[in-house]
């Protein structure tokens, strides 16, 4: 097979209309994705270098910002993917939140309240490891988790699901008009590998830690989570904040294709280096003129002492 470019892999996963996503649609081993093994390296490291070069322009430029979603399953790989593809970019204009269950103080404000605050500025790339999509897919099918929001009960009403639907699809739309460019990522795999992957950290005693008692109490909901997951995304991928339902059986192919949907996603942004209005090139050309001149008369200087 002709290698794919990062648009063909972007598009392959991305869900920019959801009225007719269908999780089952799309297989976590994907045997498209997996027919790139021979070339994966190259694939990732092209991908993380062009990463590195288009966040620098980014960076400079000051205008757009980036912010990036990740939801998973337990184990489906949402750090090990972060870690990889951002391994070339400049930690400066690079934030990582990571959501976990409500404190006191968050759940005493909206939903949206905690996330807000760490939007990310112009020139940056922001990710958000778990986010305010958890409140429509572990409050969703843990419902006890809902009464504990502090909601006053009359706004607590069946459609709430929906009401949570489009309150985010507002909310995106309107960081979108603020030049956040907002691109989100199901990493999708199967019950079947998530419990190959928690028997490895079983076995091996260095991931222990990663291994919570928690997580196999939620794997006991998978297929209600499943469920969550296809309403969400069919309820929120919208043109200014698709979905992208990345196949997560094979961690290679994972970073893959993250990696070749942020780069294609930022190129289509065109960043570049601001060129200096004319009066401040001039000065830098003084200034270049005068550093050369240090030089010289430094030579100078050492040739007189030599005589
Ligand atoms: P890892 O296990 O890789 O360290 P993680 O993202 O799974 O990362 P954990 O501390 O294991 O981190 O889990 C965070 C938990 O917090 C998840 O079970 C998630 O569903 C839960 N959580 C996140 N946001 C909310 C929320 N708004 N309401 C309730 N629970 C939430
Ligand atoms: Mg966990």
């Amino acid at each position: 097979m002709k290698t794919p470019s990062f648009a063909d892999i972007a598009s392959r996963y991305r869900i920019s209309n959801g009225t007719r996503f269908r999780l089952a649609d799309i297989e976590p081993a994907d045997p498209w994705g997996v027919s790139l093994k021979g070339t994966a390296e190259d694939l990732l490291s092209d991908g993380v270098k062009r990463l590195a070069d288009l966040q620098e322009r980014l960076y400079a430029q000051d205008r757009w910002s980036v912010l990036l979603i990740f939801q998973a399953m337990d184990a489906a790989g949402k750090d090990g993917t972060i870690k990889h593809v951002m391994s070339g970019i400049n930690p400066l204009g690079c934030e990582v939140h990571a959501f976990k269950a409500p404190s006191s103080e968050e759940l005493d404000h909206d939903f949206l309240w905690r996330t807000s605050r760490v939007l990310p500025r112009r020139g940056h790339i922001g990710i958000f490891n778990r986010s305010y999509y958890e409140e429509t897919l572990v409050v969703r099918v843990h419902q006890n988790i809902l009464a504990r929001q502090q909601l006053p009960p009359a706004l607590v009403t069946k459609n709430i699901w929906r009401e949570r639907f489009e309150d985010i699809n507002a909310h995106e739309r309107y960081l979108a008009r603020q030049g956040i460019v907002i691109r989100k990522f199901f990493l999708h795999v199967s019950k079947e590998e998530q419990r190959r992957r928690f028997l490895k950290r079983l076995e091996e005693s260095d991931k222990h830690w990663k291994f919570s008692l928690a997580d196999v109490g939620e794997r006991a909901h998978f297929v209600e989570y499943m469920q969550a997951y296809e309403d969400t995304i069919r309820h929120t991928s919208t043109e200014w904040a698709p979905w992208h339902v990345i196949p997560a059986d094979r961690k290679w192919f994972t970073r893959i294709a993250v990696a070749a949907t942020i780069v294609d996603t930022i190129e289509t942004l065109h960043p570049r280096f601001p060129s200096a209005d004319p009066k401040v090139k001039a000065e830098l050309t003084k200034v270049k003129a005068a550093l050369e001149a240090e030089v010289k008369a430094g030579a100078a200087k050492a040739k007189g002492r030599a005589k």
